[in-house]
């Protein structure tokens, strides 16, 4: 079929295969630039592997230091007549780039919160790598099903308090608006705190070291955002933000368990990036495209996998983690330097449809977000037939 982009608000609801091919090749060719990086992890397991953050995180152990690795995630196959999610393709060409370099790949579609998929991923490491020396969490989902009691949680983008009004970009058409977002209500917050917190890390690891999958001295990293004070109250004051907090909470408790493997625990706090899951939050776009515009001109734009790409190089693999003083490592040191938040502050307050196209880069932002579905790369052929039933490789 003839492939294009379907846009449903924040979502494309087709993606490209070959197109998705080519974006997971570019980045390995970012990572493979590098040279390889000899101490960095060789046995990695990736939750949330298919996009965005995590599959930079996949490509970037694999390519630089050669691990094997294996993926968990939640996408849905491609049929004859319709596309797969961006993920999945990612996948298959990812594995199929690992193995043409030698390299062990192999890759689980299915609910990583649950216990099934946890066990599942056990006996494949027990059976294929014995164990594993990181364990990279990186899920981004709007909702979770408990897998004790069942309950399904669903998390929400709300401020806590106040309702919130701001700037926001409608990324369809460029134009700055205002949006109000009302504050939360009811449990909100232990919804949101119950998807995207901790205990599901802390259940992953709880699992995999009493499973004896952990090898001395692994290393466990999950992903956080800060940001400036302009998306506070959407974000980190927000239920996302009190979920992150979590996240903090449960690092500190897993130090403690891993103590006896000599391992550590880390919240790496990332930069902002176009990915499937900060296009959904409202004022985080607009943000973004005035961030890349001012990074852009100065030369310290940096996507997914050059953030993944020196967060394993500078900072896991060198021992030069340079934690903040509460703890985390930060990649978003680029992105929070006051001289590019002073410019991105100083055209937030001036911003408006008219001047948007001169103070934001529009176009950076929709072309990252179609990359992401693997539209708009250089050297593919968006007229020609391709088939949407790819297989991955270690899934069939
Ligand atoms: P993303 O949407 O690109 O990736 C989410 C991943 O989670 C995908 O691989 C998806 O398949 C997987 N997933 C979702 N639900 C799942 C489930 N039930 N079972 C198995 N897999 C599931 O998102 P992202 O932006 O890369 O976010 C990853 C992490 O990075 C999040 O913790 C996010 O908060 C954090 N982060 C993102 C940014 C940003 O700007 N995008 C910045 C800093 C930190």
């Amino acid at each position: 079929m003839i492939i294009a982009p379907k846009i449903r608000g924040f979502i494309c609801t087709t993606a490209h295969p070959v197109g998705c091919a080519k974006h997971v090749a570019q980045q390995i060719a970012v990572v493979k630039k590098g040279g390889p990086s000899a101490n960095g992890p060789k046995k990695v397991l990736v939750i949330g592997s298919s996009t965005g953050y995590g599959l930079s995180s996949r490509i970037a152990a694999a390519f630089g230091s050669g691990a094997a690795t294996i993926g968990v995630f939640f996408e849905r196959p491609g049929e004859a007549d319709r596309t797969a999610t961006a993920g999945w393709y990612n996948t298959a060409a990812f594995e199929t780039e690992a193995k043409a370099a030698g390299l062990y790949a192999r890759s689980f579609n299915g609910d990583a919160y649950s216990d099934a998929i946890k066990a599942e991923v056990i006996a494949a490491i027990k059976a294929d790598l014995g164990q594993v020396d990181c364990v990279i969490y990186s899920l981004a989902s709007p909702r979770r099903t408990h897998p004790t009691t069942g309950e399904v949680f669903k998390s929400v983008l709300k401020p806590v308090g106040n309702s919130f009004t701001n700037k926001s970009l409608n990324t369809g058409t460029g134009a700055v608006i205002e949006v109000s977002i009302d504050p939360v209500q009811g449990d909100d917050i232990a919804q949101t705190v119950a998807v995207m917190g901790g205990e599901d890390w802390e259940m992953w690891i709880d699992a995999l070291q009493s499973a004896g999958v952990l090898a001395e001295g692994v290393t466990t990293l999950a992903y956080s955002y800060i940001g400036p004070e302009v998306t506070w109250p959407i974000y980190k004051n927000g239920t996302i933000g009190l979920a992150k907090e979590d996240l903090e909470r449960v690092q500190k408790v897993l130090d403690e368990k891993l103590a006896p493997l000599k391992g550590k625990a880390w919240v790496s706090v990332n930069k902002a990036l176009v990915t499937q899951a900060s296009s959904a939050i409202p004022v985080v776009p607009l943000y973004i495209s005035l961030l890349y515009k001012v990074m852009k001109a100065e030369g310290t734009h940096e996507d997914t996998i050059e953030q993944m790409d020196r967060l394993f190089r500078e900072r896991l693999c060198n021992g030069n983690p340079q934690p903040d003083e509460a703890g985390r490592i930060r990649v978003d040191d680029w992105e929070m330097k006051p001289a590019v938040q002073e410019l991105v502050g100083k055209r937030w307050a001036e911003v408006t449809t008219e001047n948007f196209p001169e103070l934001g880069d529009f176009e950076g932002y929709q072309s990252s977000f179609l990359r992401l579905f693997g539209f708009g790369l250089e050297g593919v052929d968006y007229s020609a037939e391709a088939d949407p039933d790819v297989k991955i490789p270690s899934i069939g």
